[in-house]
């Protein structure tokens, strides 16, 4: 979208204010300022040049947790986390006030395997802090190795199908047991598993601190490697991954890889439910969290909730949806906000009486992990397996 075609879209809003019935940033603050109408009159206003960019201008708009409440509100068809995106693109230079994150991502998206040993060796010293700070629960540590070792192919007699995984960062660095997991069912239902080699970040934490054109590079390569791939579809655990491949890469680069697909909506159609209801050992009572990217952005509710249910697992919904406050980057930079919306979902989720939580976004299971250790939190994928496969316990 160029600046000019930024301008018409911002110029559709007629300020009904409908955009803001969900935001959760416009909940905590309670100032229009911090709302999505807010947002886009102070973006419209940047392009006129009727505004400059101040520092508090710019955390108007890094404030946005980007989480998608908003886009589908609009009677207008405006596209509001795009308008934000190339605001934040604008913003950038101005922006002093996450230079430092934007050199720390930077780096790592160049050289993801040397900050994830550096990582290794500074956990001891900085997690503490980090905890502390509540940046990550108490429990948590960095795994022995990553998920990904080069390009890999998981190979099965007669194969009744051929996927791909996408990996994404928190899978590869934080969470590879889940990848692990997920192979573990795709095997078993009769798939050839490729994880290609060359795989890069998604770009979604560069593109939310306004690194355009770095996140641009990303998704080239990205749709390189993946579109070469014969597979009938790309799979990932993180929504925010598949929301980048098929919904905004399209928007960054005109094409995207359109085989990219959750888990979920890929499993509820290709395992034989049957057999999953029958190797179910363990049912229990759990609420969901819907990931914001999830939910919002690929329109994804049912499906997880109808997989726990195969399983035996029953599912007790909480009074109040919404955000829990990760957000990705946002957490980092707006700790009191995303505190405060983890506190109201973690109450939520603690009002249904469930003594577990359940989700399907690595980034909504290190923040749910916070609120403490009284309350597990997984991944649907560790269920599935669990009753799929017969190992995990729950
Ligand atoms: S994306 Fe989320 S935080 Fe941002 S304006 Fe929309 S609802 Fe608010
Ligand atoms: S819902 Fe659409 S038209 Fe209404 S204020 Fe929000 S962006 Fe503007």
């Amino acid at each position: 979208m160029k600046n000019s075609n930024l301008l018409k879209d911002l110029e559709k809003c007629v300020r009904c204010g409908s955009c803001k019935a969900y935001c959760p940033t416009y909940d905590e603050a309670g100032t229009e300022a911090m709302g999505a109408r807010g947002r886009l009159i102070l973006l419209r206003e940047l392009m006129l040049q009727r505004l400059k960019p101040t520092p508090v201008l710019n955390d108007k708009i890094f404030s946005c947790i980007l989480c998608g409440a908003c886009a589908g509100l609009c009677p207008g068809n405006v596209d509001i986390t795009e308008d934000i995106y190339r605001g934040r693109k604008i913003l950038r230079q101005s922006d002093k006030k996450r230079r430092y994150l934007r050199v720390l991502a930077k780096f790592f998206v160049q050289r993801p395997a040397l900050t994830f040993r550096m990582s290794q060796i500074l956990q001891y010293i900085a997690f503490p802090y980090l905890v502390k700070k509540g940046f990550i629960p108490s429990n948590f540590s960095l795994p022995e190795v990553p998920f990904k070792d080069g390009h890999q192919v998981y190979k099965v007699s007669k194969p009744r199908g051929r996927v791909a995984i996408f990996t994404g960062c928190s899978i590869n660095f934080l969470y590879p047991h889940l990848g692990v997991s997920l192979i573990n069912i795709l095997l078993k239902a009769g798939y050839e598993v490729v994880v290609p080699s060359g795989e890069v970040c998604c770009g979604m934490p560069l593109r939310t601190l306004g690194m355009e054109d770095e996140a641009i590079e990303l998704a080239k390569k990205n749709v390189r490697i993946f579109g070469k791939l014969k597979v009938e579809a790309v799979l990932s655990l993180c929504p925010t991954c598949v929301l980048a491949l098929k919904n905004q890469y399209p928007k960054m680069i005109g094409k995207g890889i359109n085989a990219a697909m959750d888990v979920s909506s890929f499993l509820l159609d290709k395992l034989d439910l049957h057999q999953l209801s029958l190797i179910s050992k363990r049912p229990a009572t759990v609420t969901y969290h819907d990931p914001c990217h999830l939910m919002y952005g690929l329109g994804v509710k049912r499906q997880p909730r109808e997989l726990l249910k195969t399983i035996g697992i029953n599912v007790l919904e909480k009074k109040q949806e919404g955000c829990c406050g990760f957000g990705g980057l946002f957490s980092l930079s707006y700790r009191d906000i995303s505190n405060r919306l983890l506190q109201k979902q973690t109450g939520s989720h603690s009002e249904t009486g469930a003594g577990t939580i359940v989700t399907a976004c690595p980034g909504c299971m290190m923040q749910l992990s916070k609120a403490g250790k009284d309350r597990p939190v997984f991944h649907i994928i560790e269920l599935i397996e669990e009753a799929y496969c017969g190992s995990n316990e729950l």
